[in-house]
């Protein structure tokens, strides 16, 4: 049994495997970015953009919409979806109390109430019985997010807007190529948002978002509010005039390039991550106390994030407390090379800025317990070639678990 790394050992994880770069970039994704160079069209409110059409194009046949609108980052899609939904001020939005901060931020900017719901301990994604227990009268939408590559439970949330008239704005920030009962994901609400920032499964040379919508109307105003609240038209004349109170949500046709570029590699890139996380969470599933990930059923994950939930007693160490076990395992494994991290460190309601942080019975024990009681692996995964890595991770786990004696002395004097 080779000594801990944390303790002077060798690590598990060679420093040569290491460098798994997300995203990965190749000579036509170059040569896309300088095409657009060389076009001389520069920002996406020249007429008739091609490469924006082109893009947005190929993700609304991708996603099965009859529409998909181009703008500036996930963030972005999430407001002008809200915004060309007429979501506004007095209106509640639910969404799950675990998501990242975005998706909280998108309906403040619109001066309506985020109003929070837990979620389910076991896929992460906001619990339907929740949701329709926050349901007032004021509720006007609700955002379910496809946390980590994992769809929500679309059906139940469906049946629940449908029945009280609420919008249903999936956020598929982190769920490109996700599908629920065989449909993709962006393609089961009025509105989905995707994210195309450098560390999403769909990535483009920066920030970027799409928002895929079968409304056509919807799509009209989403268009205009991504521009000042102006009607574009290829080969009119721009009139310069705001028929609603747009802001500049527009893509750059650089990151529409890069983004389109990568997009004909996605499939295959999906494909090979899906065997290659599959065969390492299988590798590692056995360990007692780890909870690895997996896909609910009727569901396609993309693991965008592993998420493991981590049970001090199930390894057979009583006494010692969640947070002590994944501070413990948290250096161990980072020390044998595994770049394992937290994935938010608090539910979003607790975050300052929605001002529901106030003492008294935790709203949301289920997130709070996941966030107190997991670690995730981020980025690195998302490469195709990571095969090998995963398999050094696999080695790194395995020994650490070897050494459950020492994580249970290191979790006891964690504070
Ligand atoms: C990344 C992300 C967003 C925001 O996307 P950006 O492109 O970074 O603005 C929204 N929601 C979720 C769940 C995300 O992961």
């Amino acid at each position: 049994m080779s000594q801990l790394a944390a303790f002077g050992g060798p690590a598990a994880v060679p420093p040569a495997l290491r460098a798994a770069d997300w995203p990965v970039i190749t000579a036509a994704d170059r040569q896309a970015v300088t095409d657009v160079l060389d076009s001389g069209k520069l920002v996406s409110d020249a007429a008739g953009e091609p490469v924006v059409e082109r893009l947005e194009r190929a993700w609304a046949e991708r996603v099965g919409t009859g529409h998909c609108v181009a703008v500036a980052s996930g963030t972005a899609a999430l407001e002008v979806a809200l915004a060309s939904l007429g979501i506004g001020r007095g209106d509640e939005v639910i969404m799950p109390a675990l998501s990242f901060i975005a998706t909280g931020i998108a309906p403040l900017r619109q001066l309506a109430t985020p109003v929070f719901a837990d979620i389910d301990p076991v896929s992460f994604t906001i619990d339907a019985s929740q949701v329709a227990a926050r349901v007032t009268a004021r509720t006007a939408a609700v955002i379910p997010v496809h946390l980590h590559g994992q769809p929500a439970a679309m059906e139940p949330i469906g049946a629940i807007a449908g029945r009280h008239g609420l919008a249903l704005i999936e956020d598929a920030a982190q769920a490109h190529g996700a599908s629920y009962h065989g449909r993709p994901v962006g393609s089961l609400g009025q509105a989905g948002a995707f994210s195309l920032q450098v560390a999403k499964n769909l990535p483009t040379c920066g920030e970027g978002g799409l928002i895929t919508t079968d409304d056509r109307e919807l799509a009209r105003r989403m268009r205009m509010t991504r521009q000042f609240g102006e009607i574009i038209e290829t080969g009119q004349p721009r009139d310069y005039i705001s028929y609603l109170p747009g802001w500049n949500a527009k893509i750059s046709p650089v990151q529409a390039a890069f983004a389109l570029s990568q997009l004909d590699r996605f499939a295959e890139y999906d494909k090979m991550r899906r065997e290659n996380v599959t065969r390492f969470l299988s590798a590692i599933a056995d360990l007692p106390g780890l909870r690895v990930p997996r896909a609910e059923p009727g569901t396609r994950h993309v693991w965008h994030i592993l998420r493991f939930v981590l049970d001090a007693a199930a390894a057979g160490l009583d006494g010692v407390n969640g947070s002590g076990f994944r501070q413990a395992l948290h250096r161990l494994l980072r020390a044998e090379g595994v770049p394992v991290s937290r994935y938010q460190v608090m539910p979003l309601p607790r975050q300052r800025i929605f001002g529901q942080a106030a003492a008294g019975q935790d709203q949301w024990p289920v997130a709070s317990a996941v966030i107190e009681n997991s670690l995730t692996l981020q980025k690195r995964h998302l490469n195709p070639y990571s095969g090998p890595l995963l398999g050094a991770y696999t080695d790194a786990f395995r020994k650490v678990w070897d050494h459950l004696d020492v994580v249970s002395q290191m979790a006891r004097a964690a504070v």
